[in-house]
């Protein structure tokens, strides 16, 4: 969907100011949105960025990072440029990974040295009052924190209890800190429901998305999870239906999801459910929209789940999704992210000698996640439901900034929220928030071990020279030389 253009002028008076206001009243209704979200087939490249108005200055590295210590610069600068070299990170990669350092005092070591790197530059702190002051920190300088338990799946429902813990206890920390400090907690299902289950009752909903007659006994209303053009290639025959034992294990995912809800309303902070790889996301969207429809209430949506746009059939999903929280009434809250598993869902895919549930071309995906929060700003200016925007690309950054400018959703009625990963885009945080946009960093916290499958992905996504941290290196770098020269003269 094209972005409507606003005259440069308005845009001008508007550039920076701490408090967004609609700048035109007289949007395209949700119905026409709608149908141009869906009648679009063949999208149309992103519009090179000098073509479009820009809402945030990136430039002024000065401004922006007027908040970071000098000795935050350096780390980031020197972690960001670490990886960006391939054989950097692939030695780091190794030494994280490898069992010859797991033991003794080689593994200290490693873990020493990855402590005072990798981690302290992408997570929160290893327990969630450490997270606490971090959070207390970002907001000092103008951004929320997302509070991330960075736990691993669990298998068995002893690590689920465990788990369960651990998130209860994050509410109780976001409780204690700066009122708004806190944006979101995180949950993943995978580590509050065995992993085998999950993957047993998205086979069992495939199905049933098969053939509708299919009946799931355990099966509470929920959204629609599945479009027409859903994959449902990895159910080849029929499942079995759910043993007792593992109805009884369902049930214990369910009251531990519920408890987790519970304890979020009650203490008014929302909760934000992570995607994961399409093997399990059915029985993930499942508890997602079950949990939403029961304490979604008025206008403030509680549950938010999230839509991964690199998949093919996203828009058709989340279009199905907003109609249906529309009809029953419940304001539902999107969290929109290109997505983290390429590599599984194309092999996964392979195995089953089916085409891969992805996008074809990166293109199709930026063009997807720009589409579906065009889509969702439109619907959400004026209807009930919330959205986050979770990106550092900074085209998506820009249309969205534009867009909710020219509809005036943002900051004043809270239903749009940016987010980046701790550690990621520093700059496009800083500038979405300096330009009157509320924004989250994503801040995981756990012991190193705990975390160290987060920071190898994030080691992959930053890995090349072209990698999207680029930008902020070259920014970073510039600022630093600058308060070098500063402080010489
Ligand atoms: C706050 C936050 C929360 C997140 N939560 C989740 C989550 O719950 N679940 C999840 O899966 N991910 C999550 N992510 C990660 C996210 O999905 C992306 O992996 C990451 O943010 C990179 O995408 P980007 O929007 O920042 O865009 P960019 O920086 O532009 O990244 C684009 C990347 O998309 C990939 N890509 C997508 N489609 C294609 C294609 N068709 N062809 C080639 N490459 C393609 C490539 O790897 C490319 O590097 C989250 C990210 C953030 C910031």
């Amino acid at each position: 969907m094209a972005t409507r253009v606003v005259p440069q002028k308005i845009i001008k008076n508007l550039r920076f100011k701490t408090t967004t206001k609609p700048l035109n009243s007289s949007h395209p209704s949700a119905t026409a949105a709608v149908a141009s979200l869906l009648e679009r087939e063949q999208p149309s490249p992103p519009q090179p960025s000098h073509q479009q108005p820009s809402y945030l200055d990136l430039n002024d590295g000065e401004r922006l990072f007027s908040a970071v210590p000098t000795s935050t610069l350096i780390r980031s600068s020197a972690v960001l440029h670490a990886t960006a070299i391939g054989p950097v990170v692939d030695v780091g990669i190794w030494a994280m990974q490898s069992k010859l350092l797991q033991t003794g005092i080689l593994k200290d070591a490693v873990m020493a040295v990855t402590k005072r790197t990798f981690y302290e530059h992408f997570c929160a702190g290893e327990d969630a009052i450490t997270a606490g002051k971090s959070i207390r920190s970002v907001n000092e300088a103008g951004l929320r924190g997302m509070l991330v338990f960075g736990v691993e799946d669990a298998h068995e429902n002893d690590g689920c209890d465990r788990n369960l813990k651990g998130f209860l206890h994050t509410v109780d920390v976001s409780k204690s800190l700066p009122p708004s400090s806190v944006s979101f907690v995180i949950v993943k299902i995978t580590a509050i429901c065995p992993m085998a289950l999950l993957e047993r009752i998205s086979d069992l909903l495939r199905w049933q998305q098969k053939d509708p007659s299919f009946n799931l006994p355990w099966k509470q209303d929920s959204l629609p999870i599945f479009s027409e053009s859903s994959p449902l290639y990895q159910t080849t025959k029929k499942p079995e239906p759910l043993t007792p034992q593992e109805e009884s294990d369902f049930q214990l995912a369910n009251q531990r999801l519920q408890q987790l809800c519970k304890k979020c309303v009650e203490a008014n902070m929302p909760i934000l459910v992570d995607a994961e790889h399409t093997t399990v996301q059915p029985a993930i969207d499942y508890f997602t929209y079950s949990s939403a429809i029961m304490h979604n209430k008025d206008d403030n949506p509680i549950v938010f789940g999230t839509i991964q746009t690199y998949l093919k059939d996203a828009k058709e999903r989340l279009f199905l999704a907003t109609k249906a929280a529309e009809k029953i009434g419940i304001p539902m809250g999107f969290k929109l992210v290109r997505g983290a598993y390429m590599s599984t869902e194309s092999t996964l895919a392979e195995s089953f000698g089916s085409k891969s549930p992805i996008h074809d071309t990166i293109k199709d995906t930026h063009n997807c996640f720009n589409d579906c929060s065009s889509y969702l700003l439109e619907k959400f200016a004026n209807g009930k439901g919330s959205v986050v925007l979770a990106t550092h690309n900074i085209e998506s950054g820009k249309l969205a900034a534009a867009k909710a400018y020219e509809i005036g959703i943002g900051k004043v009625n809270h239903k749009l929220e940016f987010a980046q990963l701790c550690g990621m885009s520093d700059a496009l945080s800083f500038g979405l928030s300096k330009a009157g946009f509320r924004v989250s960093k994503y801040m995981p916290f756990g012991p190193v071990e705990m975390v160290m499958p987060y920071l190898l992905r994030r080691a992959e996504e930053n890995r090349g020279l072209l990698a999207a941290s680029g930008f902020d290196r070259q920014l970073i770098r510039r600022e630093l030389g600058r308060r070098l020269k500063a402080a010489i003269f």
